[in-house]
Parts: C-alpha cells; structure tokens; sequence
C-alpha cells in the first residue's frame, strides 16, 4: 500500500528549490513520486495531511557515539559499567536518536563492538533505531585520545593490523586518532598523536578493504597529517589554518565540524560534574574552533552534519541543534538542511540510497512544523519520521 505525505513545503536535498503544496509518494521501502498537488496516488493509499509542515529528507549525523551516556564523566561511566549495559543503554539512545527525524548516523567509536552489535540488532529490526555505520573501535596512539575505549597501536604496522582487526570486526568505517582532544586526562587537543606514517598505513588498509576513514583531528600539524595521508573527513578541526583548508579543498576532505559539543562542555561547566579539565580545554579552543569552521565554510570545504552525541550534555535525540549552530555561525538554513542530508550521504558514500527525496530513494523523512528555511528552530519540532517507508514516529 502507499503512504503519501502532503505537506506544505517539501525540501528534497538536491539543492532546487522548496516545493509548495508538496505531495511525496512512498511505495513499500522506496519513494515513488515527488512533486506539487498535482502528483496522483492510489484511492486506497495512507495520506498523511500535514498542513504547515516541511518534508525533509530523513537527517544523517555523521557523528555519534550512541554507546556514551551524554553525562558529564561519560568515560567514566562506559569503563566502569558491563557491556550489557552499554548496550542496553546504547539501544535507548538509538531510539531518541531516530525520533529526532536522524535515519542514518556514523557511529565514531563505540566499546568492545557493542556498537557493530547495535548496528546489526537495528538493522534486524530487533531494537528500533537509525540504520548505522559504525567504526568498532578508535585506533590510537598508546595513551592516545579516547584510549580506555580505544584499540591502541604505535607504529605503521600495528596500525595497519589495528584496522585490519576492526575490519574482521565488522566496522564499515575507520576511527583514527590524528590528535588529542577534549574528554581524556593529560592529552592536548592541539598535540599531534598517529604520525602521518601511522595514519597513512590506515587509510591504506581500510581503502583497500572499500571503506572510509575519519579522523579526530583538533590541531593543525595532526590535521594536515590526516588529509595528505588521505583521510575522508576531518572531525572537529578546531585549528584550521589557511594552508590545512586548501589541503583539505585540493584532495576533498570532508570537515565534521560537530560545533555542538564544546558548546555544551563550556555551557554547563564544572557545576554539572564535567571534569575540569574538559571545561578548560574547551574554553581554551572554542573561538578558534568558530573561528575555524567560518573559513572552512567561506572557502568552499564540504561540510557534513555532525553532532558527537554522547559527550557531555549532548543528548542522543537533540541532534538538530547543531543545525541551529550551523546556521548561528554563517551556513544559510538551507546549506545547514543539506549539510544534514545531502552532504552527510556523500560523506558516508550512501547517496544512493538516502540523502535526498527522489524517486527510487529509500523512504527517509522526517516532516517538520513549520518553515526550517525561515527559521532554522523549526527542527526542533519533529512530527513525524519515517524509515525506509515505515512510519517510526508519528505526529502527536
Ligand atoms: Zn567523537
């Protein structure tokens, strides 16, 4: 049976113009028909009158940790729990996850393949969730960022045997560590940490196996190392210099800005139990890093939607703010939509199969009251979504 949606506008994430008065037709898992009023279906079809509402392609968040409570130690928490926890509490964050209209995330390390199980429960249909790609676990220095979670290795081979490791695992994408970052004791953000040897043989192995890489990467020796050794996204890139953005433009290296986590570690502080080192570090970074992802954006860097959901107080199911902070910081409404669907599909290489609302696309939607492209908030009022054609949350 179809389902139709009729909305009052309908943005479909190839980059033309809204549709008003839009009609989207959806036939078993797939979209059939977009267009204005005109567009026909079946007598006996599901419609779904949606008036004053936007119909967008269903988000991507190219940035997740679903298995980090977003409290203010969640290191703290996820080492010293049982993996059935994690996971139970994993398969909870999936669920707010997806009701916040977000269909597909990139989950950027999880712990002892709690993550790939979720990945394969959700699309099992055993637990409801966004459909993922997840990364197993982060490869690091010794003593590197995230190293309680993380699969440690130092030197070209070991990293290449790291990431054959994740692969046996199961892991679609690979997590390399290129700097320190935030949330870890002693450990810089701006340090460089996997050399460029290190990170080279990475990306080497995981490219021969058909699978992208990511790298957390805050300063600049360490960001520079990850683009010439090939990587697919820079995470965070805090300290972008002029010479890293025209690296980053001349081999298509992707920015996962993720502005909404340092917003929510400076914004509740000590006083919410956030380590005072993380507050500090971030304090310390937070101008360059706006100041970083307004020139990556003037240049003309792709940037994906991410979000990093699961540190401090960076809820899994408030995804979308970081579309508001996108926006707040110079992307119009409409890039922010983009960055949150096209872009992030091209990132993950699924835009075959989501991104947009065309005919022959999976049926991801998340419908909106509202006008996002008026006022970007307009996200935060999610009616209904659906997942490859099934409707997952429905208006209230
Ligand atoms: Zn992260």
């Amino acid at each position: 049976m179809q389902l139709v949606l009729k909305g009052s506008r309908l943005i479909d994430g190839t980059g033309r113009q809204p549709i008003a008065d839009a009609t989207l037709v959806i036939e078993d898992k797939v979209v059939t028909a977009v267009g204005g009023p005109e567009v026909p279906y079946a007598a006996d079809a599901e419609v779904l009158e949606l008036p004053g509402c936007t119909i967008l392609p269903g988000f991507i968040d190219a940035h997740v940790h679903l298995t980090m409570p977003p409290v203010g130690d969640s290191f703290k928490v996820i080492t010293s729990e049982s993996d059935a926890m994690t996971a139970l509490r994993a398969a909870t964050h999936a669920q707010e996850t997806l009701a916040n209209g977000v269909t597909t995330v990139r989950d950027m390390g999880g712990k002892n393949y709690v993550d790939l199980a979720l990945r394969d429960a959700i699309a099992g249909g055993m637990v409801p969730g966004p459909r993922m790609l997840a990364s197993g676990r982060a490869v690091v220095m010794t003593g590197g960022h995230g190293w309680p979670t993380a699969r440690e290795a130092d030197g070209p081979d070991e990293v290449r045997k790291a990431v054959r490791e994740q692969l046996k695992a199961g892991a679609d994408v690979i997590k390399l560590m290129a700097t320190g970052g935030v949330m870890t004791p002693g450990v810089e953000p701006g340090s460089p940490q996997l050399t460029y040897e290190e990170l080279k043989a990475g990306v080497a192995e995981a490219n021969k196996a058909g699978r992208r890489t990511a790298s957390h990467a805050q300063g600049t020796t360490g960001i520079k190392n990850a683009v010439l050794a090939g990587i697919t996204s820079i995470e965070h890139g805090i300290f972008l210099s002029d010479e890293v953005i025209e690296l980053m433009l001349e081999h298509g290296t992707y920015l996962v800005p993720t502005l909404v986590a340092p917003y929510w570690i400076v914004k509740k502080g000590r006083a919410a139990g956030i380590p005072d080192y993380a507050v500090k570090k971030s304090e310390d970074v937070i101008e360059a890093h706006l100041a970083s992802f307004r020139k990556a954006l003037a240049a003309g860097v792709k940037i994906a939607f991410g979000t990093d959901a699961g540190t401090p107080f960076n809820e899994h199911g408030a995804n979308t703010f970081e579309l508001e902070l996108l926006v707040e910081n110079g992307m119009t409404p409409l890039q922010a939509l983009e960055a949150g669907t096209r872009v992030s599909a091209e990132l993950l290489g699924i835009e075959d199969k989501v991104g947009t609302l065309e005919a022959g696309k999976l049926a991801d939607v998340v419908v909106v009251a509202g006008d996002p492209l008026a006022d970007i908030k307009a996200v935060r009022n999610v009616q209904v979504v659906v997942k490859e054609g099934r409707i997952v949350k429905a208006k209230n």
